[in-house]
């Protein structure tokens, strides 16, 4: 097996959103913002190849919404999935599973294109896998969510019938991925209903794709909960779950929005859980 970084691009959101209950005097010290509060984050996605296997853990924010509503996220950055891609020596055709985390636009919204105003899936070879709690949450959204589920990037999955589900699991009861024996899901539910995070068997390590479970090194301590999860305190309970079992563990965390960290290993310190080292997956040996 080889793990890839596929970097999507970065997008900026707001830093009051971002670290929900933390003052600004605290999160600016370390994640300084831009004139309008906002802060740069990452869009990155990780790659597994393996044999014939070729599957794709989330896919950026995309190209084909309009430019009024990219004017809200001041994309930046050098890179883009299909160059992301080529780097890594592929093609979006030799992409053989679609993993979605979740169905957030940050994270799904390369998963179809619009060819000649059609929208049609951009891997036109692959499974897409989500599970059926969330599909139903993210397809009958709530108000407070529904601007981050995009009917143009989750309905043309389903009507492509290269959609399937995993059965659910929770945060201490994962699932073995049905189309690998190496991954395992974690399920977690505090950002959004049933989000899930590929635990990866690599190199005598253990790789976790953190999505929106702890988005960045800053969301690490505690009382860093986004603004943008539906149940804080759930999100609170399964992260306090999750960093003491990857302490323990000496699990690899992989960050999705982090800008510049892209892994990290954790140690308990006399003021709780933090980063213990800060490394490129590339460097992980
Ligand atoms: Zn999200």
């Amino acid at each position: 097996m080889k793990l890839h970084t596929i970097e999507t691009g970065n997008f900026k959101l707001d830093g009051g959103a971002m670290f929900g209950v933390v003052p600004k005097t605290i999160w600016q010290k370390l994640n300084p913002a831009d004139e309008n509060n906002l802060c740069n984050w990452a869009m990155r996605c990780l790659l597994i190849e393996d044999g014939n296997q070729l599957i794709l853990v989330d896919n950026g924010i995309g190209n084909k919404q309009d430019a009024k509503f990219f004017s809200h996220y001041y994309l930046n950055g050098d890179a883009n999935l299909e160059k992301s891609l080529a780097k890594a020596g592929f093609h979006k055709d030799d992409v053989t599973d679609v993993f979605l985390t979740h169905l957030h636009f940050d994270h799904c919204g390369g998963s179809i294109e619009n060819n000649n105003n059609q929208l049609v899936p951009a891997f036109k070879n692959a499974t897409y896998w989500s599970n059926a709690a969330h599909w139903q949450w993210a397809t009958l959204p709530n108000a407070r969510e529904k601007a981050s589920f995009l009917k143009e990037n989750i309905l043309p999955i389903q009507e492509s019938g290269q959609l399937k589900f995993i059965d659910a699991g929770k945060i201490d009861q994962p699932v073995t991925a049905p189309f690998h024996r190496d991954i395992q899901i974690i399920f977690a539910d505090g950002h959004t209903d049933k989000m899930m995070l590929p635990q990866i068997q690599y190199k005598g390590h253990t790789v976790i794709f953190m999505a929106d479970l702890l988005p960045s090194v800053a969301h690490i301590p505690l009382p860093y909960v986004m603004a943008y999860d539906m149940f804080p305190l759930t999100t609170l309970n399964e992260k306090k779950y999750f960093l003491e079992k990857a302490t323990q563990e000496n699990y690899t965390l992989f960050f999705e929005h982090d800008i510049q960290n892209e892994c990290c290993t954790l140690t308990l310190t006399e003021k709780g859980i933090r980063q213990k080292d800060t490394f490129r997956l590339k460097d992980l040996e």
